[in-house]
């Protein structure tokens, strides 16, 4: 029997699971629960979970020999309050799984009960690794997200190569979207003042004002990307937080801005770092001045062009040509990267639309559709029986 026949058998099971972990999610770091619940099923399956990596990560080793190949899932959620009215709400007021990383563990889980199975009758060459990853949105802006953490406690040292996949509640569900090389975009944050000098507002020219200062700072900031960077190399900068000034009648001190910067290629993401500090510099110019502070978050997700074709083929076997389809380019950003540049990886999309709502990642009304919980689970499973299969036996 197939994996996905296997899988699907499972189903009731894994929406299950998926139900209990939306019903109780948990900001990154804090998954102890999720990470409890995680240990409890591996360990009803007689498999050892290893707790308490990279603050709150979980692994375990299902086979005998050493883990070729890790399967990965996050598992953090989101600060946002559920505006869905669904049985499995979250009770947790303020936190939502509003990116699916309860469908990550849940079929990551799917996958386990599969390939337990197997290395339990034998038939499974060699032995998988799963990471149960904490913290990788980040919303608590720890110096380092979860998969950063988890590669340096060394999870990944003993395996040869890593896969990972996200649920997408755009996509149209139960279809796989995959590309090789770049997929995700490098993530950098910035936080800028501009420092001018505060007064009477009837007054400005006493003064020197930073609101006027900073409206030539984003101004410029916007044509960086126009005027600056290769046409034909993807590339972001957004202001997304302006702040200043307490009355009417007063010109503040200094204006603080903040935002994101996205980009795939090293040339490209130190450009805009440069012209940044260009775009910031332009305060000088009156008299003013500026702090600057970049931040480099996660660099770009690139897939091995080897594990790519390698988890297409299993793809296409698993669900028909028909449902395996070329990636665009995303300028979102995952720390599976860290994972992809410490082994060769490959990180996919499996479409999850739910219905003809829109509900897209980090929005209150997120959510998905629960048959694509089987399929991740049957596609995660298959992958590693394939990977371990093409191996050598483990003496
Ligand atoms: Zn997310
Ligand atoms: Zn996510």
């Amino acid at each position: 029997m197939s994996y996905l026949t296997r899988a699907h058998a499972r189903a009731d099971q894994l929406i299950a699971i998926r139900r209990d972990l939306h019903a109780h999610p948990e900001l990154g770091f804090q998954e102890v629960r999720t990470a409890q619940r995680i240990a409890e099923i591996l360990g009803e399956l007689g498999l050892q979970a290893q707790t308490g990596i990279a603050h709150t990560g979980v692994t375990a080793i299902i086979g005998a020999g050493r883990p070729r190949l890790a399967l990965r899932a996050d598992m953090d959620a989101l600060p946002i309050v559920e505006a869905n009215d669904v049985p499995y709400k979250s009770q947790n007021e303020g936190v939502m799984h509003a990116c699916g990383h309860d469908a990550h563990v849940a079929g990551l889980l799917g996958a386990a009960m599969l390939l337990n199975e197997d290395a339990r009758a034998g038939k499974l060459n060699g032995a998988v690794k799963l990471l149960f990853q904490p913290n990788e949105e980040n919303t608590v802006v720890a110096p380092k997200s979860g998969g950063q953490l988890m590669v340096e406690a060394g999870v990944l040292d003993d395996v040869d190569a890593v896969i990972g996949l996200h649920v997408s509640s755009v996509l149209p569900s139960n279809e796989v979207f995959l590309r090789a090389g770049p997929f995700m975009a490098a993530v950098d944050i910035f936080d800028g003042t501009i420092i001018g000098r505060g007064g009477h507002g009837a007054y400005p020219h006493q003064t020197l004002d930073p609101i006027w200062l900073a409206a030539q700072v984003v101004n410029a900031i916007h044509g960086i990307v126009s005027r600056r960077i290769d046409p034909t190399k993807p590339g972001v900068i957004s202001v997304t937080t302006i702040n200043a000034g307490s009355a009417t009648n007063i010109i503040p001190e200094a204006v603080r801005l903040t935002g994101t910067i996205r980009s795939f290629e090293p040339a490209v993401q130190a450009q805009l770092h440069t012209d940044l500090e260009r775009a910031f510099a332009l305060a000088r110019a009156w008299g003013g001045d500026y702090t600057l502070n970049l931040q480099f978050e996660y660099p770009a997700t690139v897939n091995d062009a080897r594990m790519t074709e390698f988890m297409r083929g299993v793809a296409i076997d698993l669900l028909g040509a028909a449902r395996v389809k070329e990636s665009d380019l995303h300028m979102g950003a995952e720390d599976f990267s860290f994972m992809a540049r410490a082994k060769p990886g490959v990180f996919f999309n499996l479409g999850a639309k739910k219905d003809e709502n829109d509900r897209p990642h980090h929005n209150p009304r997120f959510d998905i559709d629960e048959t694509v919980l089987p399929t991740g689970a049957a596609l995660l499973a298959e992958a590693a029986r394939r990977f371990l299969a093409a191996l050598p036996q483990p003496k």
